[in-house]
């Protein structure tokens, strides 16, 4: 087997820098989910095979990745690096390479719903799923106008605001960072449907709290190494969603 160089290396030069930055962002992304060990445990008791249609939706390459880096079949870089390259290929079947890592990542969660979603909620679904209204009370008219249910896996946050936040008040906490951030957030109270045109604040309401909570951080500018290492010193691994969201009890402070 080649050592971890020459096939980093080869794969590099082969695909360009773009797809080497693509390779990363589905490296990091693969490694993330497979430390949460109720996703492993679901890859190790789910036999369920894929045929008919499913075989489209699903790229094969994500169950053997996921089922070999579980089993333990991985025993160097090299292995991974080529199973991971199968799964890039497939990948880049349903994306253009020019995707984020945001996008990398809601397609192999899709790609797992729909693997896992036959008879039973999907685990995806319980452990990132994110259903929440937006509601808005018009400070002038009153009007309290319902907007639809919306899914999602998490929310994007801009990594320069985070950063400007942080190093302007050293002690704020992450998630009062992005409450911060989210207040800017307005809506006008809508003319056509009978309202009065106001601007207005919107609140987030969700009634289930997923376990894992994925904030995207959106890095808009080329940031240097300083400027990123100024960005995680804002970031926590585990905020109370409640300060984000209205429905929900008060976590732990
Ligand atoms: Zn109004």
């Amino acid at each position: 087997m080649p050592g971890k160089d020459s096939v980093s290396g080869n794969l590099e030069s082969a695909l360009g820098e773009g797809a080497a930055r693509y390779n990363s962002a589905l490296d990091m992304t693969v490694k993330a989910l497979m430390n949460i060990n109720v996703l492993k445990e679901d890859i190790k008791y789910n036999k369920q095979p894929f045929h008919g249609n499913l075989e489209e939706q699903v790229p094969c390459e994500l169950q053997n990745l996921f089922s070999a880096v579980v089993s333990g079949e991985i025993k160097t870089e090299g292995v991974y690096s080529f199973i991971l390259r199968d799964l890039l290929a497939s990948l880049e079947e349903a994306k253009s390479m020019s995707s984020g890592a945001a996008e990398v990542l809601v397609t192999i969660l899709e790609s797992w719903h729909r693997w896992t979603n036959l008879e039973r909620e999907s685990l995806v679904t319980r452990l990132f799923t994110l259903e929440e209204n937006e509601r808005m009370h018009c400070r002038k008219c009153r009007r309290m106008p319902n907007y639809p249910e919306q899914s999602s896996y998490g929310i994007v946050m801009a990594a320069d605001s985070i950063r400007d936040l942080k190093c302007t008040f050293r002690n704020m906490k992450f998630v009062d960072i992005l409450k911060v951030m989210r207040m800017e957030y307005k809506m006008l109270c809508d003319i056509k449907s009978g309202g009065c045109g106001t601007t207005n604040f919107v609140h987030h309401v969700i009634s289930r709290c997923p376990s894992i909570f994925i904030i995207v951080l959106e890095w808009e500018k080329s940031e240097t190494e300083k400027e990123i290492f100024e960005t995680t010193k804002a970031l926590e691994w585990e905020i109370d969603i409640s300060r984000l969201y209205k429905g929900l009890e008060p976590g732990p402070a």
